[in-house]
């Protein structure tokens, strides 16, 4: 569905779910407890591309992809909290806005808090990484589990409606910074960004919009405050990270940009900021 009465795109975040996790784990310096990590997306609506989801959050789908052994441990690592009401395709209906307007859903990677929606939206076109869906969909049982993937997420035609960024349009170097982006419609609005590291071929986004410019870096950091004062994750999590050196040097790199860049608005999927953003009905916290 295309918004002609806009001139530029409108850009909204939504939370859908959240799971509990250690604090300590992500941040060393604070004290041991649990905190939640809500699953943020975007709704972007593109003045010519109409509407475009980055990430769909979690469903109900993740207790059913987790039923099973070595699935079931996914579950017992990161307890998940979703209510119906909370899903991405219920809060869309909310708007006023049903699968059928969703053009494009982009997945940054595969974890389970970034796919769980996708197959409510059996109408829309995929774009992602090639790296990440190579592995998304080679990974099963025990070794999918430790990359932080559930198979069970996916519908059966997803390799048929997923497109490559990479074979969309040409990679672009930031040079000051390094980081790698992909201007997804050669228009300047919308630039995916390589950010691997904590999932093979993850992406962030920059979007130019009606309010600003927001790049939202995924799960490269997992807060603006963490990453300001550049404490890294504790070394545990290098267990289930892809690449904990990809880590570090694409943190290096989106720091060079924010440094270079500090008008445009840095989120992170699970940033207590992110929260401040979110609209709608999931803004009400409980
Ligand atoms: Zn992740």
């Amino acid at each position: 569905m295309v918004q002609e009465s806009e001139n530029g795109i409108k850009l909204r975040i939504f939370q859908s779910g959240y799971c509990l996790s250690d604090g300590h784990v992500v941040n060393p310096k604070v004290r041991r407890g649990k905190v939640r990590f809500y699953a943020t997306w975007l709704l972007i609506q593109h003045p010519v591309h109409g509407n475009i989801l980055f990430d769909t959050g979690y469903t109900d789908r993740f207790h059913s992809a987790t039923r099973r052994m070595p699935y079931t441990l996914y579950a017992w690592a990161t307890p998940v909290v979703v209510h119906k009401e909370d899903t991405a395709i219920e809060q869309l209906k909310e708007i006023g806005l049903s699968a059928k307007d969703i053009d494009t859903i982009i997945l940054s990677h595969f974890h389970a808090d970034h796919i769980g929606g996708v197959k409510d939206f059996p109408y829309s076109q995929f774009i992602c990484s090639r790296k990440s869906m190579e592995e998304a969909i080679a990974k099963k049982g025990w070794s999918a589990v430790k990359k932080g993937i559930l198979p069970d997420l996916l519908p059966d035609d997803f390799v048929s409606r997923t497109k490559f960024i990479e074979e969309l349009t040409q990679q672009e170097i930031d040079h000051p910074s390094g980081l790698v982006m992909y201007d997804l419609f050669n228009d300047g609005m919308l630039k995916l960004i390589e950010l691997p590291g904590h999932a093979r071929g993850m992406l962030g986004i920059r979007i130019q919009h009606t309010d600003g410019i927001t790049v939202f870096a995924s799960d490269a950091y997992w807060s603006l405050d963490t990453f300001q004062q550049r404490i890294l994750p504790r070394q545990r999590v290098k267990l289930f990270f892809d690449s904990w050196g990809d880590y570090v040097d694409s943190s290096e790199k989106l720091y060079r940009y924010h440094k270079n860049h500090p008008e445009e608005r840095l989120l992170f999927t699970h940033c207590p900021q992110t929260m401040n953003f979110i609209t709608g009905k999931s803004a009400k916290i409980n």
